[in-house]
């Protein structure tokens, strides 16, 4: 599936929007293209890139707690589909749609902590989040952003239904 950069610049400045398209057609593309495992490497190259836009293959195996030799096989086949480029001495460095998807995981990640969180879930959400973000539709997971916005605007209802799952 086709990235359309274009119109994702046309709106970056709108959050929602943001969420609206790009969101749902990068969603789309890793549905078609990435299985779970490839989304969780990705998540993970996102995040510890962040702050020094480059990481190196150790880092990578010490934070997902596997061997370098798997990690390296993955990072090769997340080369070949363009999110990243794999370099001397073990550096990984994520091109623009490889930063684009990992933000989006991560935004997905982030979100359904949140969810969980609001709805009054208070233990093992990491393993819940772990257990559902790779398995939804993204249009599924589209109506949970909107349905997590809408729940921040409205802190009242958040607190109630903690109340109860706190009761229950
Ligand atoms: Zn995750």
């Amino acid at each position: 599936m086709e990235l359309r950069s274009g119109d994702f610049i046309m709106k970056e400045n709108n959050r929602e929007e943001f969420h609206t398209f790009r969101g749902y057609t990068l969603a789309q593309f890793a549905r078609d293209d990435l299985s779970a495992s490839m989304e969780d490497y990705l998540e993970m190259i996102y995040r510890l890139s962040r702050g020094e836009g480059q990481i190196r293959v150790n880092d990578l195996a010490r934070a997902l707690n596997v061997q370098p030799p798997s990690v390296t096989k993955m990072v090769k086949k997340l080369a070949g589909k363009g999110f990243l480029e794999y370099e001397r001495y073990g550096v990984i460095q994520l091109t623009d749609t490889g930063r684009e998807m990992g933000r989006y995981l991560l935004d997905r990640h982030n979100m359904l902590e949140e969810f969980l969180r609001l709805i009054g879930v208070k233990r093992r959400l990491l393993e819940n989040v772990e257990r559902i973000e790779h398995n939804l539709t993204p249009e599924a997971i589209q109506c949970l952003f909107n349905l997590v916005d809408y729940l921040r605007q409205r802190p009242e209802i958040g607190a109630e239904l903690s109340r109860q799952s706190a009761d229950g």
